[in-house]
């Protein structure tokens, strides 16, 4: 069975990707990655200091803005307009979820395409669906990236993604359709019916949905390649924080069945991350001219 370990496809990415900010410093393009976090929740808290110790690890500069709780909606947008504008900011991105008095989709619409290094504006997902990709989201980007190099057999394959959330889902079973990774692909959601009966058939699972050890051993076919997307925090009295983390799919059934899987922390959480970074690299370098 290969682990796929996000936190050793990551470190050697990391290093292609310090050298390609040397180069752009070099040219005193200095790539820069603004993050807008509303409110105090802990898991974006905690999602955006990983996200600025990786820009600090490789020279990437980060601007941390912090908007309270209570900020308006035309306040936020006001934000992302400001930073739209700042010719020294590359990518911005809006940490999600923000609180529910918040539209996310009008905040992340009003990123300028080119900064858009999380990769959902309806201009990178139109890209995206096209077959030509301009920022692809990070989450889906880190699985390709996993599946690359551990050269794990997609082309002609059965892929079973679920959840069709826009920044996981849907754009993983695009992607995974499309004619780099050939994948023939089934994208399951809370409606779809009989559910098992496709994972089963999966030869590629994707799991996205956000639900602790959803997937079950008797839910995948011996051989097949698991992601597990899910990041859940499980209470845990016994833990000093009092919760563990654990995955979407149940690891200590799966794992044994299966060729390859990603475990849950340390699979595809790590990757989310350096793709960012891989894409505020890209936005600099468009925004220089040195890339299309
Ligand atoms: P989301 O927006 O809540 O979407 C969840 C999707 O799963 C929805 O499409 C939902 O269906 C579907 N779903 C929920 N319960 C289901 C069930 N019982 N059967 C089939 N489908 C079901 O979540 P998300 O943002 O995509 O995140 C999913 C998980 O990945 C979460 O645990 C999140 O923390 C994690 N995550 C991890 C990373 C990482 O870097 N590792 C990045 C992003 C997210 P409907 O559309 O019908 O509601």
């Amino acid at each position: 069975m290969i682990l796929m370990s996000g936190a050793d496809v990551a470190a050697s990415l990391e290093s292609r990707l310090k050298d390609e900010v040397d180069a752009l410093r070099r040219r005193d393009c200095h790539p820069t990655l603004a993050v807008l976090l509303v409110g105090d929740n802990p898991a974006s808290q905690s999602y955006v200091r990983a996200k600025l110790k990786a820009a600090e690890r490789l020279g990437i500069r980060a601007r941390h803005l912090e908007l309270p709780k209570s900020v308006r909606q035309e306040e936020l947008v006001a934000r992302v307009h400001e930073l739209n504008a700042d010719r020294q900011v590359h990518g911005i991105l809006c940490q999600l979820p923000l609180p529910a008095h918040l539209n996310p989709d009008e905040a992340v619409q009003q990123i300028a395409p080119l900064k858009d290094v999380d990769g959902l504006t309806a201009a990178s997902m139109g890209l995206l669906a096209l077959g030509a990709p301009r920022f692809v989201p990070c989450t889906p980007a880190g699985i390709l990236e996993l599946l690359r190099f551990y050269r794990l057999p997609v082309a002609g394959k059965t892929a079973v993604v679920i959840g069709r959330s826009n920044i996981v889902g849907r754009p993983i079973s695009i992607l995974l359709s499309q004619r780099d990774w050939n994948a023939t692909v089934m994208l399951c959601h809370s409606k779809s019916q009989h559910l098992a009966e496709w994972t089963r058939r999966a030869d590629l699972l994707v799991a996205a949905m956000g639900t602790p050890e959803f997937v079950t051993g008797d839910m995948v076919r011996e051989g097949a390649v698991i992601v597990d997307v899910g990041i859940n925090r499980v209470a845990d009295p016994s833990r000093p924080k009092g919760y563990r983390l654990c995955g979407d799919v149940n690891y200590g059934q799966v794992a044994p069945k299966c060729l390859a899987i990603t475990p849950v922390p340390g699979g595809v959480g790590p990757m989310t991350v350096t793709m960012l970074m891989d894409n505020t690299v890209k936005a600099a370098r468009l925004q220089q001219g040195l890339a299309t």
